[in-house]
């Protein structure tokens, strides 16, 4: 394939090349079921508990509380619905999500409320944000679980998780939050968020695909979603994906020491971005602010379908999103954008890009060309 040029480190990063070598071993030399008990099986354990070890040291958790699982949509399904579960034995029957939660957990939701929970959904302000007062509004002792994302894949808008954990406590909820998106850039730790889950994704970090954690907090009992052997202390049934767990860890910790380093390049990447298209007419940003994730910038185009301009982008080269992966196959409008308030027709207006570490200053100045010249040109064609 011709060199391309890759905005989209929202959807997923390509795998890190050291994470890639502590991977190989575990699929074909030492191929043993964690689960086994014998050299092979005790050899991948090994590797798995030293995973655990390392996950839990990272994020400030006891090794007990990190579960493995398929990814940030198993975490975000699980978190939603086996604490949704718990805490209806207490007879709660409400939830509380934003609106701007990724679709794992928006889906999730939508099914407790085909069962009977009572579904409330946080609003954000045209900043993209979750305001305190609507969570101290939408929270009460029928709770039984808020979710509000740590920060938001479409606009890289960090949420209010702070009051979120206390208005919930404070209630008797339980807290959850999807930290799929902050865990990148942000430094994790579970005392300090006092979440009672969290969950993120190895793929967002330059780890591998079909892997991520949920972190249960010791004393939190959630119900289980996928029944099976007795793997994850009999939470999660399935034999272990030791390779990608492998790769989950390692991949978390080069993700926390280059941390610093990466986030310093983004954000200067990002502002050169901005710079270079500061001369186009019609544009805005949509959410903004000081708290947000150094890597993402959504724009809106005055005039330009996205679909169009994606697609023109894309035949040169260059990879980008209109939001959540997930979603950009229908047609629909963003549920983020116009939750902040976007018209439909300003979310269909509207582009994610999202940078990484691999970037360079000579793709955002290229990048930022092809999309001025393409912006043009669509706008003539009209
Ligand atoms: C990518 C993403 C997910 C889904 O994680 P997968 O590992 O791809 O299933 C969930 N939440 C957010 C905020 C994400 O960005």
């Amino acid at each position: 394939m011709e060199e391309r040029i890759y905005f989209d480190h929202a959807a997923t990063t390509p795998l890190d090349k050291r994470v890639f070598e502590k991977m190989t071993p575990y699929y074909i030399e030492c191929f043993g079921n964690a689960d086994s008990p014998h050299a092979l099986g005790r050899k991948a354990m090994g590797a798995v508990d030293d995973a655990r070890d390392t996950v839990a040291r990272l994020i400030n958790a006891n090794k007990n509380e990190v579960y493995f699982t398929s990814g940030g949509t198993e975490a975000d399904n699980w978190a939603l619905i086996g604490g949704a579960y718990a805490k209806r034995k207490e007879g709660r029957n409400e939830i509380v999500v934003s609106a701007i939660e990724h679709h794992a957990v928006l889906s999730a939701a939508e099914r407790l409320g085909k069962e009977g929970f009572a579904v409330r959904y946080l609003p954000v302000n045209a900043a993209g944000a979750v305001e305190a007062e609507e969570i101290e509004k939408a929270v009460n002792d029928k709770t039984a679980i808020v979710a509000l994302m740590a920060a938001n894949n479409e606009t890289g808008v960090l949420q209010p998780i702070d009051v979120a954990e206390k208005v919930a406590h404070r209630n008797g909820a339980l807290f959850f939050t999807d930290a799929v998106q902050y865990a990148p850039y942000m430094p994790i730790d579970v005392k300090k968020i006092n979440a009672d889950m969290l969950a993120f994704s190895a793929h967002k970090f330059y780890g591998p695909k079909g892997v991520g954690v949920l972190y249960i907090k010791n004393g939190v009992r959630i119900e289980k979603l996928i029944g099976g052997g007795e793997q994850e202390r009999g939470l999660r049934g399935g034999t272990l994906n030791v390779a990608a767990i492998v790769g989950l860890a390692t991949a978390y910790d080069i993700a926390r020491r280059e941390m610093e380093k990466n986030n310093e390049k983004i954000t200067a990447l990002s502002r050169l971005f901005m710079e270079k298209l500061d001369t186009v007419y019609g544009l805005n940003r949509n959410g903004v602010g000081e708290n947000a994730l150094p890597s993402v910038i959504n724009l809106r185009f005055d005039g330009v379908e996205n679909t169009s301009f994606l697609f023109n982008m894309d035949l040169q080269g260059v990879c980008l999103a209109a939001g959540s992966a997930c979603a950009s196959a229908s047609v629909k409008p963003s549920h983020v954008l116009t939750a902040m308030g976007l018209t439909e027709k300003q979310a269909k207006e509207s582009v994610r890009f999202s940078f990484g570490k691999n970037n360079t200053e000579a793709e955002i100045a290229r990048g930022a060309e092809l999309a001025i010249q393409t912006i043009e040109k669509l706008r003539k064609a009209d």
